[in-house]
């Protein structure tokens, strides 16, 4: 059976790599020149219970992003990904101590309240500690392109051709299977993987399926700051930052759509000085890049892996936070595809 994988975010190189595990003959498509992945701007944490300086976020399922850390696990266990996480948890606190412990015990067993002693064990360098902090020991970190570089490469070593091509164009063909066109060689095969974000409502419309993938922008900056010591993903209702071995630090930064980016940068600049004021640094940490890209967050609750009922044979895969839940998709997204193993 031959398969496509439409995109190569993270979600189509975990789901390639997948289904090469699974014995299929598997070719990747993707448009990366024209429309550079999300992953490779994402902030990587690898997060399953949110964060106490967020308001709580019904949508996303609590389980399935508890189970993504196991299969993200799993999946980097081997070469090339072993050690590409770390798995060093995160630190977050909400804007008053009762409101963190009420966020650590809504969150269950993963999420211990840690005080002042503890704390400085996990956080050390705080000027102030906070009285209380949400402690969410199963978590990681990774730089995202690195994770999806790593599926791609098992991917290809497994055999998986990956082609520089955008696709424009997917029609049934009479005989069975898909036919692919676009900017590369037209394509023939029997099934398809749409992982390609923002842009895979233009190609399940043509298999007649309606489907909503909004692109919400939000912003990872790095920074330098040589005297800040962490080891771990901290967030707070001021900033959200974490070590990076590439860049120093990076952080991560909401953005009001439309609005521009000298706004979006002044609010980086804001919180990098509540990064120094809260670690008590003798100066400002330095700015590098503030890069906006747009998270496809499918409509609904943010998750979307299914068959389409349209077109037999077609699976769409779509998710926020994609990084997270990339292994778990890419096991579901197989099944769905090549039946259980
Ligand atoms: C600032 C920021 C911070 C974030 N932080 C986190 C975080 O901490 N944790 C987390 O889990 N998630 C985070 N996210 C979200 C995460 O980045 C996305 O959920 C994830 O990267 C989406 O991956 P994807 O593979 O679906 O999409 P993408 O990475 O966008 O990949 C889509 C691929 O499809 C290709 N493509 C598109 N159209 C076509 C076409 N017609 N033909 C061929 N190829 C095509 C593109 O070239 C690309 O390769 C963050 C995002 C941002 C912007």
């Amino acid at each position: 059976m031959r398969v496509a994988v439409v995109g190569s975010g993270v979600l189509g190189a975990a789901v390639a790599d997948e289904l090469v595990r699974r014995g299929l003959s598997v070719v990747v498509c993707t448009a990366e020149e024209s429309r550079p992945p999300v992953t490779d701007v994402a902030f990587g944490w690898l997060n399953s219970h949110g964060s106490a300086a967020e308001p709580p976020s019904g949508a996303r399922d609590r389980d399935e992003l508890a189970r993504s850390l196991g299969a993200l696990r799993d999946a980097t266990a081997t070469p090339p990904l072993r050690g590409v996480i770390t798995w060093n948890g995160a630190v977050s606190w909400a804007s008053t101590a009762a409101a963190t412990a009420r966020f650590a015990e809504r969150s269950g067993p993963g999420v211990a309240a840690v005080e002042a002693e503890a704390l400085r064990r996990i956080l050390p360098g705080l000027r102030v500690p906070p009285p209380v902090v949400a402690y969410a020991s199963d978590e990681g970190m990774v730089e995202p392109d690195a994770l999806r570089r790593g599926f791609l490469a098992r991917a290809r070593a497994g055999g998986a051709t990956v082609v520089a091509a955008r696709v424009d164009r997917i029609r049934a063909r009479r005989a069975g299977g898909y036919e692919l066109r676009g900017t590369g060689e037209e394509l023939v095969v029997d099934r398809i993987v749409l992982a390609c974000g923002t842009g895979l409502p233009a190609l399940a419309e043509q298999l007649d399926e309606n489907i909503e993938v909004p692109g919400v922008p939000a912003a990872r900056f790095t920074f330098s700051a040589p005297e800040l010591r962490l080891d771990r993903v901290v967030s707070t209702p001021d900033f959200e930052i974490r070590p990076s071995a590439r860049h120093g630090f990076v952080g991560a930064e909401d953005v009001v759509p439309g609005e521009t980016e000298t706004a979006t940068r002044a609010r980086v600049g804001e919180s990098l000085s509540a990064v120094r004021e809260a670690f008590g640094l003798p100066r400002e940490p330095v700015l590098g890049d503030v890069t906006v890209g747009l998270r496809p967050i499918p409509a609904g609750n943010g998750v979307l892996c299914v068959p389409l009922a349209s077109a037999p044979g077609v699976v769409a895969l779509a998710a926020h936070p994609g990084v997270t839940l990339a292994a778990l998709l890419a096991l579901r997204a197989a099944e769905q595809l090549a039946g259980p193993q």
